[in-house]
């Protein structure tokens, strides 16, 4: 009864986030559509929209990948080293900060701490909250990303110095598709809280306009193999009840 209820919640979200991004992929196709009829009647010079194309085209791809992440079953949970994880999606960031001049700063580099997980998708999580660090960021300053280790969890702080967050606008974060970007889909944080919830983890904000925002993912900490095994089949067990 319980993997039915999960199914069917999952199966709801699904339903919900489809709904969104036909509405949203619609927009950037009826504009590449017109370009392209543009282009081929010869009335524009293909390479001045080249950017703008790539633009849209990057935002459906986006969307679409947030989706795909989110619906993929999750079965393949392991122990995962969360410090590689986050290398990694560093690594893929580093062309997005270096254009802004932005320092991405870790505090954990040659420690190794694990979390039980989906890879891909905690992987997604990290990507979408350094990005929006990122373009929250101005240029030449920094963001930070931080693991500190409590008893049973590890928080994992993404802390830009940014533009922040309005009070009133705290409460929709991680809910429907609120965006405030010309390109935004409103999707990232709304896939990664999931994920998160997914992973017996919690997502938290802390934010104040004009100094920056801080975002903490908490994961249940998984210290040895041992520990990791038991965890997931007791996972196992309860969903094969
Ligand atoms: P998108 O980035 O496509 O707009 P997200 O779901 O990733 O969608 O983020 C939703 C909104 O939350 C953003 O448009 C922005 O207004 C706000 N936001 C998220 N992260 C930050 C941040 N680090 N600083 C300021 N605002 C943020
Ligand atoms: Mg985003």
């Amino acid at each position: 009864a319980e993997k039915l209820a999960m199914q069917s919640e999952k199966l709801a979200m699904v339903g919900e986030l489809s709904a969104g991004i036909v509405h949203e992929i619609k927009n950037p196709l009826t504009s590449i559509k017109g370009f392209l009829q543009l282009m081929k009647a010869g009335a524009i010079d293909m390479k001045d929209y080249v950017p703008i194309l790539s633009a849209e085209v990057e935002r459906m791809e986006a969307m679409t990948m947030n989706m795909l992440s989110f619906a993929k079953p999750q079965e393949d949970i392991k122990k995962r080293c969360i410090t590689k994880i986050l290398d990694d999606v560093i690594l893929l960031m580093e062309v997005h900060a270096n254009k802004k001049n932005v320092q991405i700063i870790c505090n954990y580099s040659g420690k190794e701490y694990f979390v039980w997980g989906n890879e891909s998708q905690l992987k997604q999580v990290f990507m979408n909250l350094v990005k929006n660090a990122i373009e929250a960021s101005q240029k030449c300053s920094s963001v930070y990303v931080k693991v500190e280790e409590e008893q049973f969890h590890y928080s994992i702080k993404v802390i830009d110095e940014g533009n922040g967050i309005p009070k009133d606008k705290l409460s929709q974060i991680g809910q429907s598709f609120y965006t405030t970007k010309d390109k935004g889909t409103g999707l990232g944080l709304m896939v990664s809280y999931r994920i998160i919830d997914h992973h017996q983890g919690d997502i938290r904000v802390d934010s104040e306009l004009g100094k920056g925002t801080t975002f903490i993912v908490r994961l249940p900490k998984c210290q040895t193999s041992t520990d990791c095994k038991e965890e997931k089949s007791d996972i196992t067990r309860k969903k094969d009840r």
